[in-house]
């Protein structure tokens, strides 16, 4: 007998997207949705990504994801990238130049627009784009245009203050449009956000006016299970369900030796979407106490992160009725900017944790003393 609270639904799951390649992996078209996942360790310990890829492998990954800042990061993919049965990509985070180096030994590289902008300035960022092709097509490299809410390219946010759904969908299409005039097609695109609710608003808008780009889909910082996982699947239900999304990563707070977690929930999610299984949730309700927190990547300062993620919410499960946002991020490189949204930020550095109040800085706590700190604040806030 059916279950009554899975019932069959209608799906639209015939999609528009165009085929690319990564290496010989086909990604979009009617290819099978691809699961990936990303390495959360520093990726100059070679020992510790080894285990990270050794783990995601096991659990099925189709691409892995590795972070790469600098050129000492590149040695380390080299080494990596030998023993690795799949295929990595890797996330360029500040320093776009090293496309150079990485195009011959990955087979995708994601550039985030938002971060183009920053550096050389004096620069068009269609020049910047340009150079990037010009060093990862040779190599039959493929790229994805990353944009993330929380670092969204300058220009369109000025242009449109009201809107950050419309800037952040414009500065994917500006990219697509200067990629397209370069004659370069091996690409897709991700929109992501802390906020399901934005990410499925953002992909709906984009495939709207793109339905050929094919699309990368997840929703940054869901946090630690199950709400994470919960998050996720509201976002992935309403857009895998529409033909939306030709691959996915679950991004989830978890041990570091407990990644694998993020493979298993992504295929459990599309195999239930693609079984009519899910319950059409149209909007996320965020009524109380929401804890959003990053998966860690090779930024993370402490490991001691994701147990100050998990103690946070046991910590503040006093103020789960209070309509409030914690954010808690791993590096001090993206933890400013991450946290701006939320009431409390906290992001962490080696040997302490830095915490704001909406944007006022509360100053430097060690690990020990951030929670009695932490609940000080919360009583504050909701009192
Ligand atoms: S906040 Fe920092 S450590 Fe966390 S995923 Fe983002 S860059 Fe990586």
């Amino acid at each position: 007998m059916a279950n009554p609270l899975s019932p069959t639904k209608k799906t639209s799951m015939q999609r528009q997207s165009r085929e690319i390649k990564i290496g010989s992996v086909k990604l979009g078209g009617q290819n099978p949705i691809l699961v990936q996942s990303m390495a959360a360790t520093r990726t100059q310990d070679i020992e510790g990504t080894r285990r990270q890829i050794a783990i995601l492998e096991k659990a099925g990954a189709d691409l892995i994801r590795i972070a790469i800042d600098s050129q000492k990061d590149v040695e380390a993919l080299k080494i990596l990238r030998e023993e690795a049965k799949t295929p990595l990509v890797v996330d360029l985070q500040e320093s776009y130049r090293l496309a150079e180096f990485l195009a011959p030994l990955v087979q995708k590289i994601r550039y985030n627009p938002g971060h183009l902008h920053h550096h050389e300035k004096g620069k068009s960022k269609q020049d910047k784009v340009a150079w990037i092709v010009e060093k990862v097509a040779p190599h039959n490299c493929a790229l994805r245009v990353g944009v993330n809410c929380g670092s969204v390219d300058p220009e369109w946010l000025e242009r449109y203050p009201k809107d950050h759904e419309k800037a952040i969908v414009s500065s994917a299409i500006e990219n697509c449009e200067i990629l397209d005039k370069l004659g370069f097609k091996n690409y897709l695109v991700s929109l992501k956000d802390s906020d399901p609710n934005r990410v499925v608003a953002v992909n709906k808008r984009f495939h709207l006016l793109c339905p050929s780009v094919p699309l990368h889909l997840g929703v940054t910082e869901a946090g630690l299970p199950p709400e994470g996982v919960i998050k996720t699947r509201v976002a992935f239900e309403q857009l895998l369900s529409q033909g939306i999304g030709d691959t996915v990563r679950v991004s989830l707070t978890v041990p570091f030796e407990e990644k694998g977690q993020e493979i298993y929930v992504a295929r459990g999610i599309i195999e239930d979407i693609q079984n009519g299984r899910f319950r059409s949730v149209s909007y996320y309700e965020n009524a109380g106490l929401n804890i959003i927190s990053c998966p860690s990547c090779s930024r993370v300062e402490n490991e001691k992160f994701v147990e100050l993620a998990q103690k946070v919410k046991d910590m503040a499960v006093f103020a789960k009725s209070h309509k409030l946002t914690i954010a808690i991020m791993g590096c001090r490189v993206n933890g400013p900017g991450e946290t701006d949204d939320a009431d409390l930020g906290l992001w962490c550095s080696p040997t302490f944790v830095n915490l704001k109040r909406k944007d006022e800085f509360l100053g430097r706590f060690s690990y020990e003393d951030i929670l009695p700190r932490l609940k000080t604040e919360i009583k504050r806030l909701i009192t």
